[in-house]
This record gives structure tokens, C-alpha cells and sequence, in this order.
């Protein structure tokens, strides 16, 4: 594995575009992508691009899992939430930059597979959950950051309601081929939108995402 190339491609895809939160670039570089990345493309772990992954999903580009962790400004107290699994990648990512993180992936042999890939990274604490994400998971509720790896229609109420107060939640939002990432704040009952930036995800499928 390209261990020791890390540090540059971090710099390359990430400083050098903007990336500047130092927690976020380290967690970044600490992640072995390769254990989340198919056997089939793990040579291309640290290219910038989203891969393929079983069950016809993806594993985001590492630029858009940078984007959105900067975005939920973690100070390392958070309990997260993190929806659509996936690889388990982003939860990684997610787990140096917080307490806890909770994730939740509504196809059970992702999840399975998350797992294994979280525990051999060394990220076991992470807990993968079954289910419809859209919904999120109120038993753990309020949470301190919440991330969004699927396209909504809109912010799924389920999630708002869950996010606690001076938290943020970032949660790509559109149609099914085209999307804005949003970065919401919620601020006095209401909602304070930080960001808005052309991003492209899977749908997000359930009660309160697509059908
Ligand atoms: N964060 C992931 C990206 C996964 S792609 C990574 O780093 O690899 C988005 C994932 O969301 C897919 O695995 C898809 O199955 C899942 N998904 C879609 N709708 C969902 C829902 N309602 N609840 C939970 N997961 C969902």
C-alpha cells in the first residue's frame, strides 16, 4: 500500500483546494482509504474519486467527505450521526473528528461488510446500524453534527428534529441527478444555512427521502 504517499494527496486534492481545518486534513490522512475500497479498485484508493462499491452505491470522493466534515465544525465532544454507510469510510473520518459516531446504512450486507472494514481500520467503536436513515436513529438523539452521504428531496424532518441545538447538519438536497450540499445550523428554533455547494450522490431511499 501507498502509505507514505498520504500526505501529499491530501495536500494535492485537499489543502490545495481550500481545505484548511487542520483536524480535518489529519483525520484525513490518518484513514486507510484502502480498507474501505473494494479489492477490485485498490489501487485507485487515493485518486479523487468517488469508487464503486457492492449494491450498485458508492464510496465518495475524498474532497466531498473533507467538505462535509468541515463543514459540521467538530470539536471532538460530538455524538455524530451518519447516514449511508456505505463503505464505512466517511464514519471513519467522522470517528476522529468526534466522541461517537452512529451510522446508520439501510442495506444489511453493506453494513456487514462497514463493520468488518471499521474494525480492521481500527474504528470498532463505531456503531453500524440497519435501517431507513431517513428516519435517523431518535434513540441517541440530540446529536452534535449530522452527515448526509445520500440526495435528498429535502431535510428529512426526522433528521432536523434530532439535531441539537448550535449543531449542524450537512445533507446533499435535489432532484436525483443534481444536488446542493446544504450546511444547516440550527440556531433558536430556527435554521441558519451556512453552505450550499453543486454536489452529485445517490438517492437517498426511504419514508422521508425517495420513494
Ligand atoms: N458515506 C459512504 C457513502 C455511501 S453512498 C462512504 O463513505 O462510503 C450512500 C449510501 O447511502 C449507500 O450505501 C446507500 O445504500 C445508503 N442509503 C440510501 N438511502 C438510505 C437510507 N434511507 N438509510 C440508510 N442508508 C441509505
Amino acid at each position: 500500500m501507498r502509505v507514505r504517499s498520504r500526505g501529499s494527496w491530501v495536500d494535492r486534492q485537499l489543502r490545495d483546494r481550500g481545505i484548511r481545518d487542520e483536524r480535518v486534513l489529519a483525520a484525513m490522512e490518518r484513514v486507510p482509504r484502502e480498507v474501505f475500497v473494494p479489492e477490485a479498485s485498490r489501487e485507485l484508493a487515493y485518486e479523487d474519486a468517488a469508487l464503486p462499491l457492492a449494491c450498485g452505491q458508492t464510496i465518495s470522493q475524498p474532497y466531498v467527505v473533507a467538505l462535509i466534515c468541515r463543514s459540521l465544525a467538530l470539536t471532538g465532544a460530538e455524538r455524530v450521526l451518519d447516514v449511508g454507510t456505505g463503505s464505512g469510510y466517511q464514519a471513519a473520518v467522522l470517528a476522529e473528528l468526534a466522541r461517537e459516531v452512529h451510522s446508520i446504512e439501510r442495506i444489511p450486507e453493506l453494513a456487514e461488510r462497514a463493520r468488518a472494514a471499521l474494525e480492521e481500520a481500527g474504528y470498532a467503536r463505531v456503531d453500524v446500524h440497519v435501517g431507513d436513515g431517513t428516519l435517523g436513529l431518535p434513540e441517541f438523539a440530540p446529536y452534535g453534527g449530522i452527515a448526509v452521504a445520500a440526495a435528498a428531496p429535502e431535510v428529512p424532518p426526522a433528521l432536523w428534529d434530532q439535531l441539537g441545538e448550535g449543531a449542524r447538519i450537512a445533507v446533499p438536497v435535489g432532484t436525483p441527478q443534481l444536488q446542493e450540499l446544504r450546511v444547516l445550523e440550527r440556531a433558536g428554533g430556527g435554521a441558519r444555512l451556512l453552505e450550499s455547494v453543486p454536489v452529485r450522490f445517490v438517492p437517498l431511499l426511504g419514508e422521508q427521502g425517495y420513494s
